[in-house]
């Protein structure tokens, strides 16, 4: 299973990866887990990652690239992956393409969780989470005035909240995934891998239809073997220059192209050299141009009588 979770914060991605990675023994990877625990431990890349997670924006690419390669390359990987908030813009896309080919390990399907905004907004606001065994609860849905405490530790420590599930940086999120990652849909949906997943409901329904989505996806292995030295190739070249290629075979392309050339240079020229002849004319002092107009070609053709 090499598939990608793809929706807005509070779609449901985490919770449904975590039930993947439980069921079918492939990791988790989570770019938001990865980054938050940089930014815990304080290395280098978790401080410079804390301020854009802080305020809803996408940490660098550079920064997530980097701990994806590293984490795509320990040995619980081969087996596959559910890669959980990443891809998060077309530039990371084509980075992580590169990557699998570089693996040998193509993308099997992308799966969209479509949840409503209101839902979204309700799930992050009321997101709670435990510090010592990480469960993640929503006060949305807890009796009013109770204290949000964890009911899976024996000493029922507090719930936290994370700090960008505040709601001006929830809406951040939302307005940065409208931006920058739902262009991806679009993305995956050309190159066949998208799948939508219906991500509202009880929690085993949604995991269901996901699990059907992947199948029908792993139900089509000929066609990704087949495709798979072009794919390679179609990864070294630009999207759009490929597209073209395909629409036009080389030789007619040749052909096409010199006529436009020959017809533009002709069509650009002509009226250059006339031009410059007439402001060559211009240029001569008025008298010799007036003598030029006067003198008679008489004088000319005795010339060219006596040779
Ligand atoms: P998440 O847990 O996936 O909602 O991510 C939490 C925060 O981590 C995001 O709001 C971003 O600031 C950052 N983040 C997570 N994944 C990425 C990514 N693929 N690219 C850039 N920033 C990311």
């Amino acid at each position: 299973m090499r598939i990608v979770l793809l929706g807005a914060p509070g779609s449901g991605k985490g919770t449904q990866a975590q039930r993947l990675q439980a069921k079918y023994g492939v990791p988790q990877v989570s770019s938001g887990d990865l980054l938050r625990d940089a930014v815990a431990r304080q290395t280098d890349l978790g401080l410079k990652a804390k301020a854009a997670m802080d305020a809803g924006q996408l940490v660098s690419d550079d920064i997530v690239l980097g701990l994806i390669r590293e984490r795509l390359a320990k040995p619980d990987a081969k087996a596959g992956f559910v890669l959980d908030g990443f891809p998060r813009n077309a530039d990371q896309a084509n980075a992580l393409n590169a990557m699998l080919i570089e693996l040998g390990a193509p993308l099997e399907a992308v799966l969209l969780m479509d949840v409503r905004t209101e839902t979204l907004i309700k799930r992050l606001a009321g997101r709670r989470i435990c510090k010592t065994c990480g469960r993640v609860f929503n006060i949305s849905f807890a009796a009013p005035g109770t204290t949000p405490r964890c009911d899976n530790c024996a000493d029922h420590p507090e719930l936290f909240q994370r700090p960008d599930d505040k709601e001006d940086v929830i809406a951040k999120r939302l307005e940065v995934y409208a931006a920058q990652t739902q262009p991806l849909i679009e993305h995956y949906s050309k190159l066949g891998l998208l799948r939508v997943v219906q991500g509202e409901g009880e929690l085993d329904e949604v995991f269901a239809r996901m699990e059907a989505a992947a199948r029908s996806s792993a139900a089509r292995p000929k066609r990704k073997k087949a495709a798979k030295p072009a794919a390679r190739k179609a990864a070294k070249r630009k999207p759009q220059a490929s597209a073209k290629k395909k629409a036009a075979p080389k030789a007619a392309r040749k052909s096409a192209r010199k006529p436009v050339k020959k017809a533009a240079k002709k069509a650009a020229k002509k009226p250059a050299r006339k031009i410059a002849k007439k402001k060559a004319v211009a240029r001569r002092p008025a008298a010799k141009r007036a003598a030029a107009r006067k003198s008679p070609p008489r004088k000319k053709t005795a010339a060219r009588k006596k040779k």
